[in-house]
């Protein structure tokens, strides 16, 4: 493409809000041929909301959450934050607070240790089997489940459900309709992934990928046609940079921001469609 065309095609991208960093991305963009997605805040909304507390005691349980949960910065803690307040609950005073990536957070609440997080983080223990069948029941409504704990004990869960933007569904079959591959790679749980998958039509479903894994994952897809990535969090960042085009929410981190080729100022996935589309046109124009 001449220097012309390509300003052509920025400029126009610009305009519907797709910032398009530098010639080679836009160049590239055209030939990928499969587009990963991260899952929250970029399929879904990214604001999670409490749909159900199960234990014995739910005060405590969502006391003990939301002090763990008042230092992190997780979409997931923002939730049982907001929800603490709803219900009037004060968070529990937390000290030596750690979280342990793609899987939780934990602190010392009295002396005791605490934690909130998923299922692997508590490999060591054994929840009881009624508790397993909650827990699955949830997932499969699409819900994120976190399990809260104090001094080697479950105390109960948290049912958090973050639902799919409304474009997602429709810029995914645009997608397939152009013959590209779709894929979603989320550090969530396998079931809640698939049904969130199900709920936009995603080709593939690759659950419970630690935040470091990401990037491997792309590698991978990569052995077969390009690839692009789309995402926004801190996490999201090294796939964005290994992906043969990263797209970054203009809602997500600085570092995904930083990270991605491409930003999506409206955070609206049929402007991935767009961006391919814009590549093609200037591409395949002038050769
Ligand atoms: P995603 O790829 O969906 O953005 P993350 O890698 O951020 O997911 O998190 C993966 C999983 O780790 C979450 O689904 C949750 O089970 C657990 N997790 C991470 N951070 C927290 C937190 N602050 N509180 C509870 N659970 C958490
Ligand atoms: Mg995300």
């Amino acid at each position: 493409a001449t220097p012309t065309a390509l300003m052509v095609g920025t400029g126009r991208a610009a305009k519907l809000g797709i910032l398009i960093k530098n010639a080679e991305v836009l160049e590239a963009a055209h030939s990928v041929k499969t587009v990963v997605f991260d899952k929250t805040g970029t399929i879904t909304v990214g604001k999670p909301q409490v749909t159900d507390i199960i234990g014995a005691d739910k005060t405590r349980v969502l006391t003990i959450a939301a002090g763990l949960e008042s230092s992190s910065e997780h979409p997931l803690a923002t939730a049982i934050l907001k929800k603490a307040e709803e219900e009037k609950i004060i968070p529990a005073k937390i000290e030596q607070f750690s979280a342990i990536s793609g899987k939780g957070v934990k602190a010392v609440i009295d002396d005791k240790t605490a934690f909130v997080g998923n299922d692997k983080l508590i490999e060591s223990y054994s929840p009881d089997n009624l508790l397993l069948k909650q827990m699955k029941a949830l997932q499969s409504e699409a819900k994120t489940v976190v399990i809260v704990g104090i001094e080697n004990q479950i105390i109960g869960l948290i049912a958090i459900q973050d639902a799919p933007k409304e474009s997602s569904r429709t810029a995914i079959a645009a997608l397939k309709k152009e013959g590209l591959k779709t894929v979603m790679l989320t550090g969530d749980n396998p079931l809640v992934a698939q049904a969130i998958g199900n709920q936009v039509g995603i080709d593939e479903v690759i659950a419970d990928v630690l935040p470091n894994d990401k990037a491997d994952h792309i590698k991978a897809l990569q052995q077969t046609a390009p690839v692009a990535f789309v995402g926004d969090g801190i996490n999201d960042a090294p796939a964005l940079t290994t992906a043969d085009v990263g797209i970054a929410m203009g809602s997500g981190t600085d570092i995904a921001i930083e990270s991605g080729g491409i930003v999506l100022v409206k955070n609206d996935l049929q402007d991935v469609v767009t961006a391919l589309e814009l590549s093609k046109k200037t591409f395949n124009r002038i050769r």
